[in-house]
C-alpha cells in the first residue's frame, strides 16, 4: 500500500540521462503535473525490472515517492511503447520533433496539462499509425501554439487592423500575426506568406483532426506551411530546433 508520500502518474518519457553509477534522471510529461523530473534508482544495473519501462518515447504508469529533491520511481508499467516509431527512422524523427517542442516550451511548474497531454499522446499515435504524419504534425503545431498562448493571428493585419484580402500576405513573428502587403513591405524582417499557405494555416487552426487529415495539400504547399511553422517555433525559441534539421536529412527530397 502506498504511503501518503507516494503518487501515481501517467506520463510520456521525454528523455533521460545518466545519474551517478546506476541511476537515471527522467524528464516526464504528464496530465496531472505537466512536465516534471524524477529519478529511477538502480535501473542501469542489470537486471532491472524497471529499466525496460523507462525508455524515452514510452507512455507509462509510474508509482513515485516524494524524494528529498526529486520524486523517485518505485514502480513502472508500460502502457504504450510506440514500436512503429522506433522501427522507422522518419517516424522517429517526427516523434522527436513533437517531444522536443513539448520539452522546450513547457516549464516544470507542476500544473495539470490534460489537454496538452492528450495532444501529445494522440499525435504520437497518429505518427505511429499509417496516418498522414505531416498532417498530424501540423495539427500538433497549431494546437500547441494555442495551448502556449502563441495562437497566430491570421484574419486581420496586425499592423493596421484591416481585414486581410484574398492575396499573398506577410507574417510578423514578433507580432504573432499576419501583415497586409503594405504593412509587410514596410516592416523589416516580415516573412512572406502566400494566400494558399495562409488558407491552410487558418483551416488547420479551426478544423478537427478528422478534417485536417482529409486535406491533401500539394508538396509545395506542405513545404511552405512547414517552413513557416518551423520558422515561427525557432523565433519563439530564439534558437533553431534540432528536430527539423534532422528531419530534413532523413526525408527524401521533393
Ligand atoms: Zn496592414
Amino acid at each position: 500500500m502506498p504511503t501518503f508520500h507516494s503518487f501515481r502518474l501517467e506520463a510520456v518519457i521525454l528523455r533521460h540521462s545518466d545519474l551517478g553509477e546506476a541511476d537515471r534522471l527522467l524528464v516526464l510529461f504528464s496530465a496531472q503535473r505537466g512536465k516534471l523530473r524524477a529519478i529511477a534508482k538502480g535501473v542501469r544495473k542489470i537486471p532491472s525490472r524497471k529499466a525496460g519501462h523507462l525508455e524515452p518515447l514510452t507512455r507509462v504508469i509510474l508509482l513515485l515517492a516524494e524524494g528529498r529533491e526529486l520524486p523517485l520511481v518505485t514502480q513502472a508499467e508500460t502502457l504504450e511503447a510506440y514500436l512503429p516509431l522506433r522501427n522507422d527512422l522518419e517516424k522517429l524523427g517526427q516523434a522527436s520533433y513533437v517531444i522536443e517542442l513539448i520539452d522546450r516550451f513547457l516549464p516544470e511548474d507542476q500544473l495539470p496539462q490534460p489537454q496538452l497531454y492528450a495532444l501529445l499522446t494522440q499525435t504520437l499515435e497518429r505518427i505511429a499509425c499509417a496516418c498522414d504524419a505531416w498532417a498530424a504534425l501540423r495539427f500538433f503545431d497549431l494546437r500547441l501554439l494555442d495551448g502556449l498562448g502563441f495562437r497566430p493571428r491570421l484574419f486581420e493585419c496586425v499592423g493596421c487592423g484591416a481585414a486581410l484580402r484574398p492575396q499573398d500576405q506577410y507574417f510578423s513573428f514578433p507580432a504573432g500575426g499576419a501583415l497586409c502587403p503594405k504593412c509587410g513591405q514596410e516592416a523589416s524582417g516580415a516573412t512572406p506568406l502566400s494566400l494558399n499557405a495562409l488558407k491552410y494555416l487558418r483551416y488547420f487552426q479551426r478544423a478537427s483532426w478528422e478534417q485536417v487529415a482529409a486535406v491533401q495539400p500539394s508538396p509545395a504547399a506542405r513545404r511552405e506551411v512547414e517552413a513557416f511553422l518551423h520558422g515561427y517555433w525557432s523565433y519563439l525559441l530564439e534558437r533553431e530546433l534540432n528536430a527539423p534539421r534532422i528531419l530534413r536529412q532523413i526525408q527524401p527530397g521533393p
